[in-house]
């Protein structure tokens, strides 16, 4: 399949780059490593006339502490560079049990985590060839006026289905996002915006520079649990990632699940903080926790696996994962572990 015709534009600084972007409004877009973008141009979901590449930019690349204790990430590092940064797999273990999970090693060698976190929400009805999508009359992400999801609506549903994302929002993660005013700093559970369309809080002019770690949640225990086609390779069609900082006593001293790929955000449950906080292990509360969970979670028919079952999926995950956090049960396997 081939690419469509456009103008490759290669800046070394995030200043060139936002002022290309500013000047080429939504006629621009952004490549990092590629592996989403490509095969969605492939597919000619998108025709840029200007393909902004930006791996050149030294400044967006490597794993810094800073003064204060944060960690800063630039959105270039490849997943492969996260799991072999050792400061990154001993205080924030839930990162690299996501990013294990990604597709299969040569995306993660090439994929990069502002890639990953920016990437285009998925549905069986959007990622087709032009072909597939028109003979149903279009799917409402690209050109046409139904999504098939949900016919009654007016909104699209299409999933976010990436796996940094939930594990960074259990850590209360911010992100820097550098424009033509400089940068500034959002909370990463800021960054979304539950529109299959609209994804993410990024203006034309501005791209994502970091993601910046606290030292308040360094240390806790963290896992990432997902469901996918192939254990191998696939997107995500649920992921829950769990942190918990327990002490001694076994007393969860601060908490926080998130999900993936059953909305099309990722989303924070809620309540986990504030039912968690101050409590040992229960069956009782777990399953409460379980309850939010599937709550929150709300997988429609935008994959070939079932929303019954994705859901059913969420239940034992959340399960699984607050019992591994608590020491109650051993640390599953996970897919490419
Ligand atoms: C076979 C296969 C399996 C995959 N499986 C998974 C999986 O299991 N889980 C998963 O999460 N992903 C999966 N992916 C997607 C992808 O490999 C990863 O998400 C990867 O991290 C994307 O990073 P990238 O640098 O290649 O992004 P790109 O493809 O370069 O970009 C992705 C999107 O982000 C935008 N973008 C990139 N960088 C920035 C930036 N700094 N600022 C603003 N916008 C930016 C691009 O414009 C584009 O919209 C899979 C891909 C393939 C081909």
């Amino acid at each position: 399949m081939s690419l469509p015709a456009m103008r490759v534009v290669r800046p070394r600084t995030v200043e060139d780059a936002v002022r290309v972007l500013a000047a080429h409004g939504p006629e621009a877009m952004i490549l990092a490593g590629g592996t989403d973008v490509v095969p969605n141009l492939q597919m000619r979901l998108f025709a840029p006339r200007v393909l902004l590449d930006i791996k050149g930019i030294g400044s967006l690349r490597g794993v810094v502490r800073q003064p204060d204790e944060t960690i800063r990430v630039g959105a270039l590092t490849t997943l492969t560079q996260l799991l072999a940064t050792e400061s990154l797999r001993l205080r924030y273990p839930v990162i690299s049990s996501a990013v294990r999970s990604i597709a299969g090693p040569l995306q993660r060698n090439m994929g990069t985590l502002g890639g990953n976190l920016c990437l285009e929400t998925r549905c069986r009805w959007y990622n087709q060839s032009d072909f597939w999508r028109k003979s149903l009359g279009g799917c409402l992400k690209k050109e046409g006026t139904i999504c098939h999801v949900a016919p009654g609506g007016d909104r699209c549903w299409a999933v976010w289905s990436g796996d940094c994302a939930p594990a960074l929002l259990t850590l209360d993660a911010e992100i820097e996002i550098a424009g033509p005013n400089g940068n500034r700093r959002l909370a990463l559970s800021s960054f979304y915006r539950n529109d299959g369309i609209n994804r993410i809080a990024l203006g034309g002019d501005e791209l994502l520079a970091a993601v910046v770690l606290p030292p308040r949640t360094a240390g806790w225990r963290g896992v990432y649990h997902k469901l996918r086609i192939r254990n191998s390779i696939d997107y995500p069609l649920a992921g829950v990632a769990v942190v918990m900082n327990v002490d001694e006593q076994g007393v969860c001293r601060d908490a926080r699940v998130a999900l993936g790929a059953v909305n099309p955000a990722p989303v924070l449950v809620k309540q986990a903080a504030d039912w968690l906080i101050g409590k040992k292990y229960s069956p009782e509360l777990v399953e409460r926790l379980v309850h939010a969970a599937i709550q929150t979670g709300k997988p429609l028919t935008t994959s070939a696996s079932s929303p019954v079952y994705r859901r059913e999926m969420l239940r034992v995950f959340t399960r699984r994962a607050l019992e591994e956090m608590w020491g109650m049960r051993p640390r599953t396997p996970n897919g490419n572990d």
